[in-house]
């Protein structure tokens, strides 16, 4: 396959394959993801999206690409084989035993870095979940699976097409409102409970009262061996307006975070960003450059990888009459939701076994 022998299937879904193969002319393997192509050119354009998107990101806690080609009515995607696994896997692996909580956090400030990174780059991911964090024996983490990712026009805009997996799926969206970073960051709460109590946060068995947990918001509090502040984080990512949760950056900015980012990042990001910066105010006439220190570089690195997405966030604020009126109608136009996508893009029954 253009220069590749396939070692053996690492995953499967509705898209096709994951294989994991090794390039003949280096040995070196990679993880190789291969898309059966829509007969229509739409279909077929939207296929070819997930490879632009992916290749676009370069970031250690994003899977890297290495290169897409098309053969025999299939997209081959190439990239970065990431030995750990799935965290989806992972969690099943424990068996009920809690992870330590500096392990959580750690997993999650990688997180939350390779989101702040796609969100800069004015793309929402779209179907954050465990299945699609992937792991490596070294302890890095990576964002994968770009298939419902999309790029917006301009940061004022809102994905108005959501697919996605019902567990993860925020209350806005169930609610016929627009795609925003936000939601990418209420899935990335849903993994951090994952990660905290090995279960989803929202379970239910029927579609009816699933969308009225998540709609809800009702959380069973954490094990009591987690910290209170490691509660208040996830409270604050399940806020139900998007505009009062907290974007990638806010939550990499907070302290016991901020801590870990050091470790996280590698420090030539850091360096690259503070010179970048620096090289900037350096053109600026109102401003003299003055030498960075190291947290400051830290910080600057992440203010640069950030995507606000301000527009974005002030582009759409709900007054509390629209909020009220929301709220009254949520089920209603949940459950019609739920009957436009039924059948179309998940398959609820399955899920819930
Ligand atoms: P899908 O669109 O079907 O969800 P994914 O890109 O998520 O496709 O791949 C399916 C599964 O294959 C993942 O959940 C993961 O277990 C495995 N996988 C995919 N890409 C990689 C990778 N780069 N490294 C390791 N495992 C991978
Ligand atoms: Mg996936």
């Amino acid at each position: 396959m253009d220069g590749y022998l396939v070692l053996r299937v690492i995953g499967e879904g509705s898209f096709g394959r994951a294989l994991l193969v090794q390039q003949e002319n280096s040995n070196q393997t990679f993880a190789m993801k291969e898309i059966r192509l829509p007969k229509s050119f739409s279909g077929t354009r939207n296929s070819r999206k997930e490879a632009v998107l992916l290749a676009k990101m370069k970031h250690p806690n994003i899977v890297a690409f290495k290169e897409s080609f098309e053969a025999e009515g299939h997209l081959y995607i190439v990239m970065e084989y990431c030995d750990g696994g799935d965290l989806m896997q992972k969690i099943k692996h424990q068996k009920g035993k809690l992870f330590p909580e500096d392990m959580i956090l750690n997993w999650f400030t990688q997180m939350c870095l390779g989101v702040n990174h796609i969100h800069k780059k004015r793309v929402l991911h779209r179907d954050i979940k465990s299945k699609n964090i992937f792991l490596t024996q070294n302890g890095r983490v990576k964002l994968g699976d770009f298939g419902s990712a999309r790029l917006l026009s301009s940061p004022m805009a809102f994905a108005c097409t959501y697919v996605g997996t019902p567990y993860y799926v925020p209350p806005e969206i169930w609610e016929n409102m627009p795609y925003n970073n936000k939601s990418d960051i209420w899935s990335l709460g849903c993994i951090l409970y994952e990660l905290c109590t090995l279960k989803h946060p929202f379970q239910a068995n029927s579609w009816k009262s699933l969308i009225l947990k998540i709609c809800q918001g009702s959380l069973r509090p954490l094990p009591s061996q987690y910290s209170c502040e490691l509660q208040h984080l996830i409270k604050q990512m399940f806020k139900r307006n998007p505009s009062h949760r907290p974007s990638a950056t806010t939550l990499l900015s907070r302290s016991s975070l901020a801590r870990l980012v050091r470790q996280c990042l590698p420090p030539e990001i850091i360096t690259e960003y503070g010179e970048q910066v620096l090289e900037e105010t350096k053109n600026s006439k109102h401003s003299t450059p003055r030498k960075k220190t190291d947290s400051s570089r830290i910080r600057i690195a992440l203010e640069n990888e950030a995507t606000t997405m301000q527009g974005e966030e002030q582009g759409r604020k709900y007054s509390d009459t629209d909020l009220e009126s929301i709220h009254k109608n949520s089920t209603k136009s949940a459950l019609r939701r739920v009957n436009e996508e039924k059948g179309k893009l998940f398959k609820f029954e399955s899920l819930c076994k």
